[in-house]
C-alpha cells in the first residue's frame, strides 16, 4: 500500500505569508493566479528525501505531496494507487519505487520525472519518451558520498575494522588485533572514470596509491592530468590490488565482472562494488571468494536488495557489506533535492531542464520538450 506520509502532510510550498504590518489590498486578493502545479515525491523510511530543501527550492510554484512507496517492482494494486495519486500531477520526484510503463502511460498530466541520483534504471525512460515526458537526473550529486564510501569500505576490509569492532564487543580483545594492509604504494584500478570514479582517483592519489583507470568513453588526455594511467580492462584486472567499479548498469556493463575477469585478478586483490550489483556476476564472485581466487570484496550494491539472509556473502569475514548507502549523506540528500527541484521548476515554467536524460525526446515532434528545446 502506498501511504501519504503523515509527517509530511500536503504542503503548499511558499504559503502566502504576508510580512507583518503589510496591507492586503482588494486588488491583491482578487488578482487571478494560476493554480499551483502538483508534485509527488516517492520515498520510504530507508530512502528519504530532503523534502524541506526540495520545497524551498520550488518556492511557491508547486504543491508538494510525499508518498511512501516501497523500493521494488510495484504490485498491480500499488501501481493502481500510484496512478490515482498521479492523476492531476505534473511532476514526479522518484527516490523509491520502480516506475514502470503502465504508471507512465496512465499519467496523462505528467511533464517531468526527476530521478533522485544519477542511475536511471528505476524509471522506464523509453516509456517516458514515448509519452513526451522529460526525465531528469542529478549527475555527480552523490560523487563525493559514494567515493568516500568506496575508500571507507576498502579501509574497513583491509584493516578488518568490522571484525575488530565485533571482537572487542564480544570481550575478545586479542582476537580483534589482526594485522591489516596499508593503501600507500598499492595499485588501485578504477573501472569507469565519471563523476564518482574520478573522485576515487583523487582520493587514491591522496593515499599515495598508483591509480589505473579503464573507461573507453573518456579521452585519456582529459583524465591523464588527474594522475591516473589509462589501461585496458585486462591490464587493470591483472595489475590492481584493488578493483573498484564505477560504471552505470547498462547492457554492456551487466555482469561485466564474471568468472573470466575474476580469474584475471591477483589472488591477493579485492573487488569493490559501489555501483550496481548486477555489474558483477554474484554467483561467480562467491565462488571466487570461497576458492581464494581473490582475497576479498567490499560491497555496497547487490544483484538482489535487500540481501537474502541465505546469501553466502553474509557468512564471509573477507567481505565487508553495507546496505546500499553510497549516496546516503546529509550533504548529498540536500544537493540532490535542490538540483532536482530546480529542474522540475524549469519544466513547470516551460523552460529547458539542466539534466535531461532522454535527450531523444527533443526530436519527437509535437512534444512539449521539442517545443522548448534550446
Ligand atoms: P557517470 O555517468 O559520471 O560516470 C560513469 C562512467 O562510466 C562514465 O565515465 C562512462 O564513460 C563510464 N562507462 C560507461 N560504460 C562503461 C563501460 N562499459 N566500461 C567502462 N566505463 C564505462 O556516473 P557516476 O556519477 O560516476 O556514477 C556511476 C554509477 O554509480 C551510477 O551509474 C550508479 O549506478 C552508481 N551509484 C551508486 C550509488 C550508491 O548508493 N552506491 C550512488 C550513486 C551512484
Amino acid at each position: 500500500m502506498l501511504i501519504a506520509n503523515s509527517d509530511r502532510r500536503m504542503v503548499f510550498a511558499g504559503a502566502e505569508k504576508m510580512p507583518q504590518g503589510s496591507t492586503v489590498t482588494k486588488s491583491h486578493m482578487t488578482t487571478h493566479r494560476k493554480e499551483k502545479s502538483k508534485v509527488i515525491v516517492t520515498e520510504s523510511s530507508d530512502l528519504p528525501v530532503d523534502i524541506e530543501s526540495f520545497k524551498n527550492t520550488l518556492g511557491g510554484l508547486a504543491e508538494v505531496k510525499s508518498i511512501e512507496v516501497p523500493m521494488r517492482q510495484l504490485s498491480s494494486s500499488e501501481e493502481d494507487e500510484l496512478i490515482r495519486e498521479l492523476a492531476d500531477v505534473e511532476a514526479l520526484f522518484v527516490r523509491s519505487g520502480i516506475i514502470g510503463k503502465r504508471v507512465i502511460d496512465s499519467s496523462r498530466k505528467l511533464k517531468v520525472i526527476a530521478i533522485h541520483g544519477v542511475g536511471v534504471e528505476q524509471v522506464d525512460v523509453s516509456a517516458a519518451t514515448e509519452n513526451g515526458i522529460m526525465v531528469t537526473n542529478v549527475p555527480g550529486g552523490n560523487a563525493e558520498a559514494v567515493a568516500e564510501l568506496a575508500i571507507g569500505i576498502i579501509l574497513a576490509l583491509w584493516r578488518k575494522i568490522p571484525l575488530a569492532d565485533r571482537k572487542v564487543r564480544e570481550e575478545k580483545w586479542s582476537e580483534g588485533k589482526s594485522s591489516g594492509i596499508e593503501l600507500k604504494g598499492k595499485t588501485l584500478g578504477i573501472i569507469g572514470l565519471g563523476h564518482i570514479g574520478s573522485r576515487v582517483v583523487e582520493l587514491g592519489r591522496a593515499f599515495d596509491m598508483n591509480v589505473l583507470g579503464y573507461d573507453p568513453y573518456v579521452a585519456p588526455a582529459g583524465v591523464g592530468s588527474m594522475g591516473v594511467q589509462i589501461v585496458d580492462l585486462e591490464t587493470l584486472l591483472k595489475e590492481s590490488d584493488i578493483v573498484s567499479i564505477h560504471v552505470p548498469l547498462t547492457e554492456q556493463t551487466r555482469q561485466m565482472i564474471g568468472e573470466k575477469e575474476l580469474r584475471l585478478m591477483k589472488q591477493t586483490s579485492i573487488l569493490v562494488n559501489t555501483a550496481r550489483g548486477a555489474i558483477v556476476d554474484e554467483k561467480e564472485l562467491c565462488s571466487a571468494l570461497e576458492n581464494s581466487v581473490i582475497a576479498g570484496a567490499a560491497l555496497d550494491t547487490f544483484e538482489e536488495e535487500p540481501l537474502d539472509p541465505s546469501n553466502p556473502l553474509l557468512k564471509m569475514d573477507k567481505v565487508v557489506i553495507t546496505p546500499h548507502i553510497g549516496g546516503s549523506t546529509r550533504e548529498c540528500l540536500t544537493f540532490i533535492a535542490v538540483v532536482a527541484a530546480k529542474d522540475i521548476a524549469k519544466v513547470l515554467r516551460g523552460e529547458f531542464p539542466e539534466n535531461l536524460v532522454n535527450r531523444d525526446i527533443l526530436t519527437k515532434r509535437g512534444t512539449r520538450a521539442a517545443a522548448i528545446a534550446p
